[in-house]
């Protein structure tokens, strides 16, 4: 048995929407704006990685913030990196962390719109609660804004090992 789920997103608000995949989807629309949602999937993301914007440190951690490797069925986690932007001006972006697995799961991706202070170093740590056993990844990645879907930094990814 497969499972497709497919991750929409409002491009106005960033909201957005994990639905599972049928043969001719009907238009989704935003909860918050009523905008037409996209396929995450399909949109033309420009990769262009100027190294103005920087991810390091990519991880998972407890809900203190304490890095860990394994992760129990259940187990509330944070995805979080340091991401520093390297400008001499604050920079707007949207930062979007997406679990993807083969396992079907209700909450995939996690969206933050924010502003990065010139030369500051933020993160936002994203919490999951996977309720079953088996590999997740979870990519983390970032736009200048939902209408211009400039990659902000090389999209990094984290595995993550549920166990029971
Ligand atoms: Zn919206």
């Amino acid at each position: 048995m497969s499972f497709d789920y497919v991750d929409y997103i409002c491009l106005e608000c960033a909201r957005n929407k994990r639905v599972k995949q049928v043969p001719k989807p009907e238009d989704l629309r935003c909860d918050a704006c009523d905008m037409k949602l996209y396929r995450i999937d399909e949109l033309p993301i420009l990769v262009r990685y100027p190294e103005r914007i920087s991810i390091n440190n990519a991880r998972i951690t407890d809900l203190s913030g304490r890095k860990i490797d394994t992760v129990k069925i259940n187990q509330r986690i944070h995805i979080t990196a340091d991401i520093t932007n390297n400008q001499n001006h604050d920079q707007k972006l949207i930062y979007l962390v997406q679990m993807d697995s083969t396992i079907p799961i209700s909450t995939s991706l996690k969206t933050v719109c924010d502003t990065l202070a010139a030369g500051k170093t933020s993160c936002w740590p994203q919490e999951f609660q996977l309720n079953m056993d088996g590999d997740y990844t979870a990519k983390i990645f970032s736009w200048k804004s939902g209408y211009d879907q400039i990659a902000l930094f090389k999209p990094t990814n984290v595995t993550v090992c549920v166990v029971p």
